[in-house]
């Protein structure tokens, strides 16, 4: 059987305050993950534990928390020690174990393995490359990295290269907003063109790419596939 990795990145909806997401496309999202029996690591901002704990900790039943940052900043050589170090552990006060770590944006620092090394983390899932099947597991300094080629991996991607993107390869890894799933007008308004491309085919067109990408797996594999969060992952690959 085929096992790949459903990762999705719990964090304010674009870049605002507000993570009506959390409320508005999670329950359906968690609801989907069940009925194809998908298990997820769910990369989160940690300082949204402050007013989602209990939706946080019912993901927990069923899923693996691993940290997106406390506050999603971008990391740099001043706050990434911060970020890294304190979402640790203000999961751990909240009682959810957390193995991994996946920076903002993707954005790292230079001393970014070791500064998981020094926090407790066993893996890392922050670098994407640019061509296709260049999914990878190595060890950096005691850390396991998983890196991922960004464009068939992404919702954010397939969503905006639509129509085109549904030939894209099928990905080992995927990864996702609950933000995307909301409509136009339960988003933030834009303030950049950026912005606005990742307004494209959101909400209901993002969910039919998505059942689009797990749909089409079970269809054309022989065997089922099998989606499971990068812990699990890493333990039945231990040799990669
Ligand atoms: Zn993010």
């Amino acid at each position: 059987m085929k096992t790949k990795i459903m990762t999705v990145d719990l964090e304010p909806d674009l870049r605002s305050k507000n993570s009506k997401s959390i409320e508005l496309a999670l329950p359906q999202l968690l609801n989907f993950f069940d009925d194809h029996t998908i298990k997820a690591t769910f990369f989160t901002v940690t300082s949204l534990l402050e007013k989602y704990e209990s939706e946080i900790k019912d993901i927990a039943k069923k899923h693996e928390i691993a940290s997106h940052s406390h506050t999603h900043a971008w990391l740099n050589e001043q706050n990434a020690e911060f970020e890294i170090g304190h979402s640790k552990k203000v999961l751990k006060d909240y009682g959810l174990p957390c193995e991994g770590f996946r920076a903002p944006k993707f954005i790292t620092t230079k001393n970014h393995f070791d500064l998981l090394k020094r926090h407790g983390y066993n893996y890392d899932s922050s670098f994407v490359t640019v061509l296709p099947s260049t999914f990878k597991v190595k060890e950096i300094e005691g850390v396991k990295s998983i890196s991922f080629p960004a464009l068939p991996s992404g919702l954010t991607y397939r969503k905006l290269l639509h129509p085109v993107s549904a030939v894209f390869p099928r990905p080992k890894l995927f990864y996702l907003h609950p933000w995307e799933f909301l409509e136009k007008n339960e988003l933030p308004p834009a303030t950049s063109v950026t912005e606005l491309l990742l307004r494209i085919n959101t909400g209901n067109s993002a969910w039919k790419i998505f059942t689009k990408v797990v749909e089409e797996e079970k269809k054309e594999e022989m065997e089922r596939c099998r989606w499971i969060g990068c812990s699990e992952f890493l333990k039945e690959n231990r040799g990669l």
